[in-house]
């Protein structure tokens, strides 16, 4: 389904530009405009869902069966030495437009293009903590 004021619905139909890697009946693949590293690559669901948590299984199943095949793309036309596969979900997440996507990263150097900062809590949650945490967020799992 197609929202009007969607600009990845605009480009999935052609009303806005852009330099197609791939495409199906379920996915559109496209390059992301900032290029954070080159080949920077964009996975959307033809199929318009604003985020992960809005996201019917069905439609994830497909989005995610392609990245694969557009990650080994890239691989092959630049031999990247890492890649990273990003989602982001509302604002404070980096989420700018609402159209759910899959950024494809590659890395060419260490120290260069997309990088994220792993702050780590280890030490501050016991085994008992984590054990009562993956219990509350299971009660949480709505089927
Ligand atoms: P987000 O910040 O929501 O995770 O990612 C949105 C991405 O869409 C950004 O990286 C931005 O560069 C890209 N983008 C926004 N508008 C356009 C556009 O019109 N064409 C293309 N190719 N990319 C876009
Ligand atoms: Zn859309």
């Amino acid at each position: 389904m197609t929202h009007e004021d969607c600009i990845f619905c605009k480009i999935i139909d052609g009303q806005i530009p852009s330099a197609k890697v791939y495409e199906d009946e379920h996915v559109y693949a496209f390059l992301d405009l900032s290029q954070v590293s080159k080949g920077h690559t964009l996975i959307i669901p033809k199929t318009h869902t604003k985020d992960i948590y809005e996201t019917p299984p069905e439609v994830a199943k497909e989005l995610f069966a392609k990245v694969p095949l557009i990650a080994n793309a890239l691989k092959k036309a630049y031999n990247p030495i890492g890649m990273n596969v990003l989602n982001n979900n509302e604002a404070p997440a980096g989420q700018s437009v609402y159209h759910l996507h899959l950024h494809l990263l590659p890395k060419y150097k260490a120290d260069e293009g997309f990088s994220a900062v792993w702050v780590t809590h280890e030490n501050d949650y016991s085994s008992d903590a984590l054990q009562q945490m993956a219990t509350e967020i299971n009660e949480s799992i709505e089927n």
